[in-house]
């Protein structure tokens, strides 16, 4: 039998509880499709950080490398300022795993309301491919003057060549197995160093791809689309922060953050890539046991595919939709009043 390693961080808040919804389902698909999955976990969190100094230990990066993939949580905490779980976990194993691609698919599922009314499920899917390594996250610039008049910040950023175009190209290849449509979200007009940096690779990579079709959209305009016309819009690549925010977006216009999974994906394969729900830590709804454990599950489905189990991550986004559809299981945020657990023991239970 196949075993699969896995690292699981589930990190703090609502992290930890869908984390261990998503491992019952995971398991549960596992057994029922002929492979095993090794679990190990890591308290790595912002709740570490608070009691030692650190959201995970010096060798951290060393000890997920042996893995074959990394199931994350979500990892904030109230008083814990978000560049340290950003840099104190996210960005290093990104980046150590050159996983330069967060992929964020989103489409309407079964018995859930879009705000966008009347919108039917093939309208509203799409998938967005973020630059996950580079771009506007860079910790260049600094802080000056600091309590004079003059205070001032400078943030810079960096594109590099290979970086821009190694995500430009894999949503290429994501676009040819999907709807042949892409597009990409930048600010050429605003940004004058970088974007039009980007956008002559982007034009660059197209001409390679004759039989796709690839428009570029400035970011602003590309968010009012994504509301008043979301059918015109299938892959749609951007840099770090563009592609952070258009996902946010979309994830909202297709029924929430709840539902929303992603992965830090390392396409080569050369390194374990990472999935997690596109949700933070929630502190609001932390510890009520009521928080939506779907975005987690289908972020597990993810991780399965890019395993190699696709019949088993096809397995699990189907008990998702059948659950769904059917109501009676779903938590506050969809309108139910059921609980994290007993929604993640539905989706097991559905498994077939
Ligand atoms: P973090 O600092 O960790 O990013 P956050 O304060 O940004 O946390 P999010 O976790 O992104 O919060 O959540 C934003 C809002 O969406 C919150 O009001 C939260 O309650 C709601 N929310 C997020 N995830 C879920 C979920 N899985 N189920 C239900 N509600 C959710
Ligand atoms: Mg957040």
């Amino acid at each position: 039998m196949k075993i699969h390693r896995i690292a699981s961080i589930p990190g703090d808040g609502i992290g930890v509880d869908v984390t261990a919804e998503a491992r019952k389902v995971l398991d549960r698909a596992a057994e029922r499709h002929g492979f095993g999955l090794e679990w190990t976990e890591f308290d790595w969190s912002c709740e570490r950080y608070t009691r030692t100094g650190s959201m995970m230990p010096p060798d951290g990066i060393e000890r997920l490398s042996a893995f074959d993939g990394i199931l994350l949580g979500a990892v904030g905490f109230p008083g814990v300022p978000d560049h340290v779980s950003l840099w104190g976990l996210l960005i290093p194993v990104r980046r150590a795993f050159a996983q330069y691609v967060n992929l964020r698919p989103v489409r309407l599922l079964p018995g859930v309301e879009s705000p966008l009314a009347g919108r039917t499920a093939e309208e509203l899917e799409m998938v967005i491919v973020r630059e996950n390594s580079e771009g506007e996250y860079s910790a260049i610039g600094g802080r000056h003057n600091a309590g004079q008049p003059g205070e001032f910040a400078i943030q810079e950023s960096v594109f590099t060549r290979v970086g821009v175009e190694r995500v430009v190209r894999f949503a290429f290849e994501l676009a040819g197995e999907r709807s042949g449509r892409v597009c990409s979200a930048t600010k050429s007009n605003g940004l004058i160093h970088s974007m039009p940096f980007w956008d002559e690779i982007f034009a660059e990579v197209a001409a390679g791809y004759p039989d796709i079709y690839s428009e570029q959209c400035h970011v602003d305009a590309l968010a009012a689309r994504m509301v008043q016309h979301p059918e015109r819009l299938d892959v749609v690549v951007g840099s770090n922060l563009f592609g952070d925010v258009l996902s946010d977006l979309a994830a909202a216009v297709t029924g929430g953050l709840g539902l929303a999974p992603s992965g830090n994906v390392n396409p080569p394969g050369d390194h374990p890539s990472m999935f997690e729900a596109v949700h933070g830590s929630a502190p609001d709804i932390a510890g009520k046991g009521i928080a939506n454990p779907v975005a987690q599950v289908l972020a597990g489905a993810m991780m399965l595919e890019h395993l190699g189990e696709a019949e088993a991550a096809r397995a699990v986004d189907r008990a998702v939709s059948d659950v769904l559809a059917e109501r009676s299981a779903v938590t506050p945020d969809l309108g139910g009043s059921g609980t994290t657990a007993a929604l993640g023991s539905a989706i097991a239970a559905a498994l077939r």
